[in-house]
């Protein structure tokens, strides 16, 4: 598990000035992306207040040596598999020698100062090649919530407090923050219609959840115990993971969600470290009295003890009404990461337990993570309890679901007292009308 060292000092402070309180990326973050600029080729960057570190080029003047320079490399191509690939000994080194080069009083701010770029100037791109994506369900709150709508009874099935359950999702349809989502068109049986029709989704909503990064994986047939799982998560984004309601209804019996999940994904472009979230980790929220222990597969002292994150995650809408009435955006919720019921490494460990073989690059998400109460649902169908209870927004909108021209921005940050605040940038895109 990372361990808390100089790099997260409150009060170190760079050069770069607008990194100094910087809501996202102080010097404390330097989270890696893939960005380009202007005609040049996609490669690693490091985001620091508003500038990003070219990394080949910092790497060409000579900047990082021994696993630096090795973990450099493997973050200069186009995407950042090679780097995840690597594993926790060269980020670490790589974040050090970051640190080092980007703080105020550095004697390298001559030869890095012309490796930096503007953000503004640059386009970020999805920072890895996914080979594959999985998606969990460990927002006890989401599992309650969405089964009630069903179950009212008996919300959770059986096996939720037992099984950290998940499905296989789909890779090629997860574009990087700022990409539209078109609305999908699907099969779909409202419960008051004799037969299924087939249009554009009147149901189209988002799913806040976190997104984790494979880093070196395991081979086939031998499964990441839970004491090693954190080598193997080689970061952190947000995901928005968009569901037509409608479709899923009709679709999900018996093998679970298909169309109404596959046709896009949102992910924010920043992969941050294991490291830099290293202040915010927390012990695992006690399970409340009554419910099983995890089997032992699943249950390590340090995971229980530090294995849980303490991150605000956030809910933002931006609605063509908002848009020309120039307000801002509506804040649809504020959730926390502590309300998994499942650690990452428990999420690993699970995954892997039969043998099935993680690779680097590939993506986890962690399933909604909605909070006990109205206002941290983290997904509209549960805000608006099933689209019965609308949303009422300053433009004099309303919401039961997505419409045409939304624009859905989730954000994510750790705070702890003595410590320095740390974002993840934002994950947004705006509806399309189906074709
Ligand atoms: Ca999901």
């Amino acid at each position: 598990m990372a361990q808390l060292d100089h790099t997260h000092d409150s009060k170190l402070e760079s050069w770069v000035a607008s990194a100094n309180g910087h809501p996202d990326f102080p010097i404390q973050n330097l989270p890696l992306g893939i960005f380009s600029r202007d005609s040049g080729s996609p490669r690693g960057g490091v985001a620091i207040g508003d500038r990003i570190l070219d990394l080949p080029a910092a790497l060409a003047v000579g900047l990082f040596t021994g696993e630096a320079a090795q973990a450099a490399e493997a973050a200069s191509g186009s995407v950042l598999n090679p780097f995840l690939a690597l594993g926790a000994g060269a980020r670490q080194a790589l974040r050090e020698r970051l640190s080092e080069l980007l703080k105020t009083g550095s004697p390298d701010q001559g030869r890095v100062e012309p490796c930096l770029q503007p953000a503004s100037d640059c386009t970020l791109h999805l920072p890895v090649h996914i080979g594959d994506y999985t998606d969990f369900y460990v927002g006890i709150h989401h599992a309650n919530n969405v089964g009630k709508q069903f179950r009212p009874d008996n919300p959770l099935l059986p096996n939720y407090k037992y099984v950290p359950i998940g499905y296989h999702g789909r890779a090629s349809s997860i574009r990087p923050s700022g990409v539209p989502v078109r609305r999908p068109r699907g099969q779909a049986k409202p419960p008051d219609a004799a037969e299924p029709g087939f249009g554009p989704s009147r149901r189209l909503d988002y799913e806040l959840e976190l997104g984790v990064w494979v880093g070196p994986g395991n081979e086939l047939g031998e499964p990441i115990g839970i004491a090693k799982a954190p080598e193997h998560v080689g970061g952190f984004c947000l995901l928005n993971d968009w569901s037509a309601r409608d479709i899923q209804a009709w679709e999900y019996q018996p093998l679970g969600p298909f169309l109404s999940k596959n046709f896009a994904s949102t992910v924010s472009a920043w992969i941050v470290t294991p490291e830099a979230l290293a202040p915010f980790r927390i012990a695992q929220p006690g399970r409340p009295e009554g419910d099983p222990a995890p089997l032992p597969y699943l249950t390590d002292e340090a995971d229980q003890r530090e294995g849980a994150l303490d991150l605000e995650l956030e809910v933002l809408l931006l609605t063509p009404g908002l848009r020309e009435k120039r307000l801002p955006p509506h804040r649809l919720a504020v959730s926390n990461a502590r309300h998994m019921y499942w650690t990452v490494a428990q999420m690993v460990t699970h995954h892997t337990s039969n043998g099935c073989n993680l690779q680097p690059g590939d993506l986890l998400g962690t399933g909604t993570i909605s909070g006990p109460d109205q206002t941290s649902c983290g997904s509209i169908l549960e805000a608006t309890l099933g689209g019965k209870s609308p949303v009422v927004i300053a433009s004099g909108e309303e919401r039961r679901f997505l419409e045409d021209g939304d624009e859905v921005i989730l954000r994510a940050r750790g705070r702890r007292d003595g410590f320095a605040p740390v974002g993840f940038g934002e994950c947004r895109a705006v509806i399309l009308p189906a074709v």
